[in-house]
């Protein structure tokens, strides 16, 4: 049996890296997902991959639903929009992984009011935004799975990542009021704390810097295990926190960084 047989998963942020591999991984273990991004042809790509698991290695998947849907996060209305149609496609909603974010650099003296509105605006308000439009239908229901993708730089400081940081901050308390919240309705909220990952973003960031080669180079170095995470080993941590295995777990952040914030 498959761990998420019957389930129904709201994926945001999954056109690309993490929220990607995370969609996969859930259509693997038996999941219906939408597939939630603000680039609609990334997440028709990754409902592709779903249907055809045309990725090296991985068997095709045999009946596999998943839908994209084109949101904003930051926008109430996209995110009504999203549990509506999730609701419609697949009669109901199990699993809400919160994923959509973006980075920016700076200090307090180098980010601009933009940034720092633009920051807060996808990575807090977007949490918020879909989480209080999917909860009502998650009592309903009488149960509900929601991880919040927060960071290790919630925990740790982090050079020039000031309105990253204090937005992930932000996240990881959200995710403890939200737990304390709703443990009642039977709805679990935790949160998973990548260090870095390589995903097209950390790929993106990589070519902004003169020496992009040197600038790997670097942050491979920093890295206790030697390397950097991938998507899929976060993928592995979230399907965890909303597996029945994790039925004790609520409030929780799962550090996944190959050991850099504890040595
Ligand atoms: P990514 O850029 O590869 O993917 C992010 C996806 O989110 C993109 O498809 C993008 O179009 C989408 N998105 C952006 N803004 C959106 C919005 N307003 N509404 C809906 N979708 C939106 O990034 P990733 O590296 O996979 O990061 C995913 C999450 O993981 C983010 O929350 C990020 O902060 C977090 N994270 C990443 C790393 C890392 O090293 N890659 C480390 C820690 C935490």
């Amino acid at each position: 049996m498959r761990k998420l047989e019957n389930q129904v998963a709201v994926i945001t942020g999954s056109g690309s890296g993490i929220g990607q591999a995370t969609a996969l991984a859930f259509a693997r273990e038996g999941a219906s997902v939408v597939v939630a991004d603000t680039n609609l042809q990334a997440a028709q790509e990754t409902v592709s991959l779903i249907h055809t698991q045309e990725q090296q290695g991985t068997e095709p998947l045999e009946g596999a639903r998943a839908a994209a849907f084109h949101a904003n996060v930051t926008a109430a209305t996209d995110a009504s929009a999203l549990i509506a149609f999730t609701i419609q496609t697949f009669g109901r909603i199990d699993i809400l992984v919160n994923n959509a974010g973006i980075g920016v650099t700076g200090t307090v003296l180098t980010t601009s009011e933009e940034d720092w509105d633009r920051i807060f605006a996808v990575n807090v308000k977007g949490i918020f935004q879909c989480s209080r439009a999917a909860i009502p239908q998650m009592i309903e229901q009488g149960a509900g799975v929601i991880i919040n993708v927060s960071s290790i730089v919630a925990l740790v400081a982090v050079v020039d990542r000031a309105a990253y940081g204090a937005s992930k901050g932000a996240v990881l308390a959200l995710t403890k009021a939200m737990a304390a919240d709703h443990v009642k309705d039977n709805i679990r909220v935790n949160c998973v704390c990548p260090g870095t990952i390589d995903t097209p973003w950390v790929g993106q960031m990589v070519q902004s810097y003169a020496d992009p080669e040197d600038a790997r180079r670097k942050m491979v170095a920093r890295q206790p295990v030697g390397r950097l995470g991938t998507a899929e080993e976060v993928a592995a941590a979230i399907l965890y926190l909303v597996s029945p295995e994790a039925a004790f777990a609520t409030g929780s952040a799962l550090v996944i960084d190959g050991g850099f914030t504890a040595f």
